[in-house]
This record gives C-alpha cells, structure tokens and sequence, in this order.
C-alpha cells in the first residue's frame, strides 16, 4: 500500500539545484512526487561553509521506511557525498522527515526525523505541501521557530524542471 512521507533535501556544495532536481527526478522512480518551493538557509553547525539550499518533497510510495533509507542514502552517494564533518558542507542530504504517521525508533531510522520541528528550513517547505499538517500532535504552522526563520525564498516549486 501506498504511503505518505516527506523527504528534507539540503545541498551546500556544488551546483545545489541541479543536484537536487536530480535527486528529485530519482525520488519520482521511487512513486508520485510534489516538490516545495526552493529556499536558501544559513548552515547550521560549523558557519565556515556555504549557505544551503533547501526544500522538501512529498513522496507517495510503496517501499518500507529502511527500503527506503537505502534508496535515500544510494541518492546521496551517487551525488558525490562525502562525509568532511559533523554538520558539515555536503553535495546532498537526504533525510525522512516523515512517514505516514509512524513513530520509528532503531538503530539506523528516526521518524518523525529528530530535527524537524526546530528547524525553519524543514517547516517552512513541508507547509508549501501542506498547511495543515501535524507532527507529533503539533500543528506545525503554529510554531515559534516560524517566527524568526531566516529563510529566503530562490524558487518556486517549478525548480526541479530544470
Ligand atoms: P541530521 O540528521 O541532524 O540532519 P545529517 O543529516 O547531517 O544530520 P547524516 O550524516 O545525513 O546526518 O546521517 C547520519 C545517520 O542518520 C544516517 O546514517 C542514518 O542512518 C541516520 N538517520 C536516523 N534517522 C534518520 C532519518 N529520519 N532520515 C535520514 N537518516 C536518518
Ligand atoms: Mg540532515
Ligand atoms: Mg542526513
């Protein structure tokens, strides 16, 4: 059965948006997609690398949540992902913000993703697919961190036509 998750992109190295429709083509081999609208974000952790871009897409698909980590993390390794350091400057980060509403503790999978209802780069995109939603039992659009993003929009959603 198909399922509703939502996958976070961020890219600081390389050309970011070509990298990420990329990516956002792979993802559609993966089931139906509807990308948010492209954004520019400071780094967060080491602020000696390059702003990043970011966005989020929906994907309806039939894979289980560690199938599709594994596609995630192929993604990235096929961009050029190296990992320099913690937080640091990479071609493509992938991670499951979201899967239908399942609660995944293991070893390699958290859902929902740790970060998502602190960081604006994350919240600001999933409300681009979806106003309404609620993570965790939050309705993400009443959420202080909203308040002072620092977010800039690059694109709308027509970016991965590239
Ligand atoms: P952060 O997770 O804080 O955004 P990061 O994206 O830079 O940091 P990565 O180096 O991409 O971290 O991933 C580290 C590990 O996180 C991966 O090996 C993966 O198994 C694990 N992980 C746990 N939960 C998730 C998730 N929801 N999505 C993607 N990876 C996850
Ligand atoms: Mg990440
Ligand atoms: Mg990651």
């Amino acid at each position: 059965m198909s399922q509703l998750t939502y996958i976070g992109l961020g890219s600081n190295l390389g050309d970011s948006q070509q990298i990420m429709a990329e990516a956002v083509r792979k993802l559609a081999c993966l089931g139906q997609v509807k990308a948010s609208k492209l954004y520019q974000s400071p780094p967060m952790g080491p602020q000696d690398q390059p702003h990043y871009h970011n966005a989020v897409v929906q994907l309806k698909t039939d894979l289980a949540p560690l199938d599709l980590l594994d596609q995630l993390q192929k993604i990235e390794q096929e961009s050029g992902r190296v990992r320099l350091r913690h937080w640091g400057e990479r071609t493509l980060d992938l991670d499951l913000l979201i899967y239908a509403q399942d609660s995944i503790e293991n070893e390699r999978l958290t859902v929902p993703h740790v970060g998502v209802l602190e960081r604006d780069f994350v919240l600001v995109p999933l409300l681009d697919l979806d106003p309404e939603l609620v993570v965790r039992g939050q309705p993400i659009k009443d959420l202080d961190v909203l308040k002072q993003s620092t977010l800039t929009v690059l694109a709308d959603p027509s970016w991965i036509n590239i």
